[in-house]
């Protein structure tokens, strides 16, 4: 199995265990940050405190007249609107290449989906769930990419997704380092059955990218590529085609397994589609096989192992994909 050496780059927001830049001074413990530490490169930013707001600091919110949305700060009567847009922007067009984004939810700044948007600078206004300033400018700029809020990252289906998505980013950006076409068609073979699970039409247009290879053009190649992996991710694999890969590898040694562990795994395959485990529980059901029976092949495969096995935890906040 491949020894996974790659560190993942991860915009995070700073108050995740490693500031205490919230409004009200305080940092927010997150299990998941820490585990993910010492396997990632971690870029902290807060937006609030780089605009210029201190801590602690009177809350800010979003409120939303005649379609447009402003960041304000209701003890101040501040709109600070320009200053978060402008930062935003700026900041994610300098940043150096990286592989996802792990934000903090519900904040004016940071959320990526259950924002409070008021609809009305008073006090009792009524509010609605949508994307924060940074946040939104994040999922503008990066569909595809794995942008995750630490709510959403308390269930595990998501948590694989995110972690797999991550690594698959990470693999890419390194075999783009090397500044080599090898380093691409190794890749493209390594990721085949991830890849065939996620999105087989955004598959076979990378495969006809990497073809196109000629001594002028690497970067424009590496470039398509990525806007490939950009689709291939921007939705969630479907149970059915997950399944269709997970058959597929089982089928290189089914023979070779008893009855028993046949029925066995069967019976995990559908757990799986009815979404009571998770899918590295049938992964890990191969793995197991692929080393006994030495199946080269498919050990090479970055599905059996798409990020370091450490990071695999199957607690869950038992909410669901919400
Ligand atoms: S949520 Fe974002 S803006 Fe708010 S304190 Fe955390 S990092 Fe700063």
């Amino acid at each position: 199995l491949e020894e996974i050496s790659v560190k993942p780059k991860v915009v995070v927001s700073k108050c995740l265990e490693f500031e205490s830049c919230r409004y009200n001074g305080v940092t927010i413990p997150d299990a998941f940050v820490q585990k993910l530490n010492p396997f990632v490169h971690f870029i902290p930013v807060c937006p609030e405190v780089e605009i210029g707001l201190g801590v602690p600091r009177d809350p800010v919110r979003i409120v939303e007249k005649k379609d447009k949305r402003y960041l304000h700060q209701p003890a101040t009567g501040k709109d600070l609107t320009a200053d978060m847009e402008h930062f935003s922007e700026q900041f994610l067009n300098e940043l150096e290449p990286v592989d996802g984004f792990l934000l903090k939810n519900r904040s004016p700044s940071c959320g990526i989906h259950d924002t409070k948007i008021y609809h009305g600078f008073e006090k009792s206004a009524k509010s609605i769930r949508g994307k924060g300033f940074f946040g939104g400018k994040i999922i503008d700029l990066f569909e595809g990419y794995p942008i995750e809020d630490e709510g959403r990252l308390k269930n595990y289906i998501l948590r694989e997704q995110f972690l797999t998505t991550l690594y698959a980013f990470a693999r890419l950006r390194r075999a783009e380092e090397s500044e080599k076409i090898n380093s691409l068609i190794e890749y493209h073979s390594s990721n085949k059955l991830l890849f065939m699970a996620h999105n087989q039409t955004a598959m076979r247009a990378m495969g006809q990218i990497v073809a196109s290879y000629n001594k002028h053009n690497l970067a424009e190649v590496y470039n398509n590529y990525r806007k490939q992996l950009m689709r291939m991710f921007s939705t969630a694999p479907k149970a059915n085609s997950m399944v269709n890969a997970l058959q597929h590898m089982f089928g290189g040694f089914s023979e070779k397994v008893t009855s028993q562990e046949r029925q066995y795994f069967l019976n995990t395959i559908e757990e799986y589609r009815d979404e009571r485990v998770p899918v590295s529980v049938p992964i890990h059901l191969i793995r197991g096989w692929a080393v006994r029976f030495g199946i080269d092949y498919l050990l090479k495969q970055t599905i059996l192992r798409p990020y370091p096995l450490e990071l695999l935890e199957v607690s869950d906040s038992g909410k669901g994909r919400v």
